[in-house]
C-alpha cells in the first residue's frame, strides 16, 4: 500500500511545483514585510511566520518545497517572522472581505463517501452512518451558478467601496474553491482598527440595519418617501426599487411602498464572514497560487467571469488516476464522472487533480499533462 501513497503525493507535488516554476504569482506589494504561511504537501500543520525579502527568494521556496496552500497576511510588519504576534510590529492591514458561496439556498449540498464500505450518503457525517467507520470523505456539491452568486455579491461590494468610500485600488479574487474574497489596498484603510472594520463590513453588508430608522416610513399609509438626490445606502435601495418599477415620482419627490423597500434592502445585503474583514492580521491566498482544496487557480476577476471551472485550472491536458469508490454520475466541477474502485481512469487534469485532492481517487499518471501560461497579469 505505501508505495502508492507515495506515489500520489509525488505526482501532485510535482504538477504543482511545474505550476509554480512558471512564476505566475501576484506580487503583493512589500513583500518583505509580510507574513507568509504555507500547508507543504505531505504535511499536516500549516508553518507560519515565514518571512521572504523577495519574490524570487519566496519561488525559491516554493518550487523546493510545492505547497498545497500559500497564504501572505494582509498585514504588513517591521518584523513578519517574529513568532510572537505582538512582537512583529503591525503597519496595516489591507482591507479583505470574504464570501463563501455554501450560504446560498441550494449551493451546501455534500456527498459523504465512505472509503471502507464503499457506501454514499447525502449529507455530512464524521463516521460512516452504516459501518462506523471514520475514514469517510466529505465531497461537496458546488454549481458553478454558486460561483457567480458570489462574483456578483463582490461586485457589490467593491461598488460600496468605490461609491459610498471613495476608495480604490479594489480587487475581487476567485478563491480557487467556492467562493470571492474582495481585497482594497487604498492607503486610506491600511491603519483602520478591527473595531472600525467591523463597522465598515456591517455597513457594506447590511446586516444590522434598522429599516425604520434609515427609511422612516409614514405612518398611515406606510410609504417611504426619497428626493431626487438620495445617498450611500438609500441610494443603494432607491435604485433598486427604481430598476424594479417600485417607485412613483410625485411632483418634486418620489415614493415607494414599505414593504417593497423592505424587500430592495434585502436585495442589497451581502452575506459576508465578518470576523474576515474585522482581523488585522489575518491570512490569504496568494493571487495566483493553487487552492489545495481544489486544484484551481486562486485569480482576480476584472470584467467578466469566465464560463466554466476548467477555465480556472492551471493545467491542461488528461491525467490516469485510480478511483477509491464506486459512484455513477458523480458531479465533478460541472461535469458528470463514473468511477469504478481500482479501474484506472483517463481524465482531463483538473478533474483528476480535484479527485485526488478531495481524496477519492489516487493519480497514476501525469505524462501527458501541459501547464498553461500564466493567468495574472500584475
Ligand atoms: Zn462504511
Amino acid at each position: 500500500m505505501l508505495p502508492r501513497v507515495s506515489s500520489n503525493l509525488r505526482y501532485l507535488k510535482s504538477l504543482f511545483r511545474q505550476y509554480y516554476s512558471t512564476g505566475c504569482l501576484e506580487e503583493p506589494t512589500y513583500i518583505h514585510k509580510r507574513e507568509i504561511g504555507v500547508q507543504l504537501i505531505g504535511e499536516k500543520s500549516y508553518r507560519r511566520h515565514l518571512s521572504f525579502p523577495s519574490m524570487t527568494m519566496l519561488y525559491k521556496f516554493i518550487v523546493e518545497n510545492p505547497p498545497l496552500h500559500l497564504y501572505y497576511s494582509s498585514a504588513y510588519y517591521d518584523d513578519p517572522s517574529a513568532n510572537d504576534m505582538g512582537a512583529k510590529g503591525w503597519r496595516g492591514s489591507d482591507l479583505l472581505f470574504d464570501i463563501d458561496s455554501d450560504h446560498y439556498e441550494g449551493c451546501n449540498s455534500v456527498i459523504t463517501f465512505c472509503l471502507k464500505c464503499g457506501k454514499s450518503f447525502e449529507g455530512s457525517y464524521k463516521k460512516c452512518p452504516r459501518c462506523g467507520s471514520g475514514n469517510v470523505v466529505t465531497y461537496p456539491i458546488i454549481g458553478f451558478d454558486c460561483i457567480k452568486r458570489a462574483y456578483n455579491d463582490a461586485l457589490k461590494i467593491k461598488t460600496v467601496l468605490k461609491d459610498d468610500y471613495g476608495l480604490s485600488n479594489i480587487k475581487a479574487y476567485f478563491s480557487g474553491n467556492r467562493g470571492f474574497h474582495v481585497k482594497c489596498f487604498d492607503d486610506n484603510i491600511i491603519d483602520l482598527t478591527g473595531d472600525e472594520r467591523r463597522e465598515l463590513a456591517m455597513y457594506v453588508s447590511l446586516n444590522g440595519l434598522e429599516p425604520s430608522i434609515v427609511f422612516p416610513p409614514i405612518t398611515r399609509r406606510k410609504i417611504v418617501v426619497f428626493t431626487t438626490h438620495e445617498y450611500g445606502i438609500r441610494k443603494r435601495v432607491f435604485e433598486t426599487l427604481y430598476d424594479k418599477s417600485l417607485i412613483r415620482r410625485r411632483g418634486l419627490y418620489y415614493e415607494a411602498d414599505y414593504d417593497d423597500v423592505l424587500v430592495s434592502i434585502s436585495d442589497n445585503k451581502v452575506d459576508i464572514d465578518t470576523v474576515v474583514t474585522m482581523d488585522i492580521s489575518r491570512l490569504s491566498r496568494f493571487g495566483g497560487s493553487i487552492n489545495g482544496k481544489s486544484g484551481l487557480v486562486v485569480l482576480p476577476v476584472s470584467n467578466e467571469l469566465p464560463s466554466s471551472y476548467q477555465d480556472f485550472s492551471p493545467w491542461d491536458g488528461t491525467i490516469v488516476i485510480k478511483p477509491l469508490i464506486d459512484f455513477s454520475g458523480l458531479p465533478v466541477l460541472g461535469n458528470k464522472v463514473s468511477l469504478k474502485t481500482g479501474i484506472s481512469l483517463r481524465v482531463k487534469t483538473y478533474i483528476g487533480v480535484y479527485l485526488a485532492l478531495k481524496g477519492l481517487a489516487r493519480i497514476e499518471n501525469i505524462d501527458r499533462v501541459e501547464i498553461r501560461k500564466c493567468m495574472i497579469h500584475s
